[in-house]
């Protein structure tokens, strides 16, 4: 029977025009297929970081808690949609902004308590929006289904039973079910929030819990582009991406979509859709378990970029004899959480990349019992990712050149395990340009695109 996961994101959902087009996409799938479709929204477009201000600015947050009102209920009105539909939602947030009138900074559980607001306000105007239109519609916040979590406020993640729990709750709707995306809830009835950006893996977890046959993410561009499009207004979409491609830009900064989202798309071999809610017909980007190579002869499909990056580089001149040297330093890396990206090694060095350096100062107290440690801020991670493109011979000498010849140096280079990307360490301020450079110099850009033989055929 087919299903398919629908997921809106916050400019989908909080732009008036878009927010018509959405609920029409809806209707028509729920018109069309044997079973209605799961919808999944993200808050209103800049709804979270309100929240988030909220929690963080106790000076602002009178200002902030009637702001929040203001927009949800001037929304309602602009899309037609009864202000009966969010008042217990209003009642429930000013109750919770008068509690901590007087508390400082909100953390934890609290702090996700304020951030859960934009969700379900999202969700109860498009729900209401729906059965406006006709539809039968209901709205249902992620642990009212069963979106189980761990206690890890601001980043959780699904509990095994989840999965379950969601099969359970949804599997069998009739209705169109409009699921809160970002949101769990811990055993004990807390919510917790999966991590900013978190919509997309919702969508994702709803999807294989379910057992869908898709998992659209509508968003504001006409798919997984070929640069980012703030840094390259040349990028262009990206007709076909393996799940490995995906995977890889999404983790090095692809904003479109979160990076653990095609884990349980992965996991169930779901397609996943990025397709832009104001451009329905535009074919966007699918994402499979295999996708053809890029045409291009460098194979290369996008490029994308993370800043705010960190490399530490442990030397000892006796690595080479002491064996053991890499397994003691990753068990410092692990033992304080911290997350290694890219590494690499000389015969007397290891070099990695982290981009979260909260538990940076205890670890190095512990590499300089290894070796020299030496640190590095303000940089960051350029991906350039295609299946097969890292194996082209000569794509890193080409990149190389090309970077070369503008004076940007290249500060550390790792070949991804898993062969479609090639990722390397520039100075933060560089970044765009890196980004931009590359874009052109493989291939990507239109002009260059169209005038090379069989380009574009690819995507
Ligand atoms: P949503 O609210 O729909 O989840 P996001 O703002 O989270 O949307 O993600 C979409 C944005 O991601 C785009 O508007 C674009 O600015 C950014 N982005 C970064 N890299 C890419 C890329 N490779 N392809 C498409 N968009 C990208
Ligand atoms: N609204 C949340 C955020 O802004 C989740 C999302 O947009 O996916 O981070
Ligand atoms: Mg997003």
């Amino acid at each position: 029977m087919q299903r398919v996961v629908m997921k809106f994101g916050g400019t989908s959902v909080g732009i008036a025009s878009n927010f018509e087009q959405a609920q029409g996409l809806v209707l028509a799938r729920a018109a069309r297929d044997a079973a209605p479709p799961v919808v999944v929204v993200s808050a209103l477009t800049g709804v979270t970081n309100s929240l988030v201000e909220f929690g963080a600015v106790p000076s602002r947050r009178a200002a902030l808690a009637d702001r929040i009102v203001e927009r949800h209920a001037s929304f309602a009105r602009e899309v037609g949609v009864d202000a009966s539909a969010i008042a217990p939602l209003v009642a429930e947030w000013r109750a919770v902004a008068v509690t901590h009138a007087d508390a400082g900074a909100l953390a934890g559980a609290e702090r996700d308590r304020v951030l859960a607001f934009g969700e379900r306000f999202a969700a109860a105007l498009f729900a209401a929006g729906l059965v406006a239109r006709g539809a039968r519609a209901a709205a249902i916040t992620a642990g009212d289904a069963g979106l189980v979590t761990d206690e890890r406020f601001g980043a959780a993640h699904p509990l095994p039973e989840a999965n379950a729990n969601l099969a359970a709750s949804l599997g069998r709707r009739d209705d169109v079910v409009v699921f809160t995306g970002f949101l769990g809830r811990t055993l004990d009835g807390r919510p917790t929030t999966l991590g900013r950006g978190g919509s997309d893996y919702s969508a994702a977890i709803v999807g294989a819990a379910i057992g869908a046959d898709e998992i659209q993410i509508w968003t504001d561009t006409s798919g997984m582009l070929s640069a980012d499009p703030r840094i390259v207004p040349e990028a262009r979409p990206v007709a076909h991406l393996s799940f490995a491609e995906a995977s890889e830009l999404a983790y090095f900064g692809a904003k479109v979509l979160h990076p653990k989202t095609l884990l349980p798309a992965m996991e169930r071999l779901i397609a996943v859709r990025v397709l832009n809610t104001a451009r329905p017909d535009d074919p966007g980007s699918r994402v499979t378990a295999t996708a053809p190579p890029a045409d291009e002869a460098w194979r290369v499909k996008s490029i994308a970029s993370k800043k705010g990056v960190t490399a530490v580089t442990i030397a000892s001149t006796r690595m080479l004899l002491a064996h053991g040297f890499l397994a003691r330093v990753f068990e410092v890396f692990g033992r304080h959480h911290l997350v290694v990206d890219l590494v690499t090694t000389s015969e007397v060095s290891i070099s990695v990349t982290l981009d979260d350096t909260s538990r940076l100062d205890a670890a190095i107290a512990d590499l300089e019992g290894i070796g020299r440690v030496e640190v590095r801020h303000g940089l960051a991670v350029v991906a350039v990712v295609g299946e097969g493109a890292p194996t082209r011979l000569g794509l890193a000498g080409h990149v190389f050149t090309l970077l070369g010849g503008v004076g940007i140096g290249v500060e550390m280079i790792s070949q991804g395990a898993s062969r479609v990307n090639l990722s390397f360490v520039v100075r933060e301020e560089d970044a765009d340009r890196t980004v931009r450079l590359l874009h052109r110099g493989l291939g990507l850009d239109a002009e260059v695109a169209t005038s090379a033989p069989g380009a574009g055929a690819a995507r």
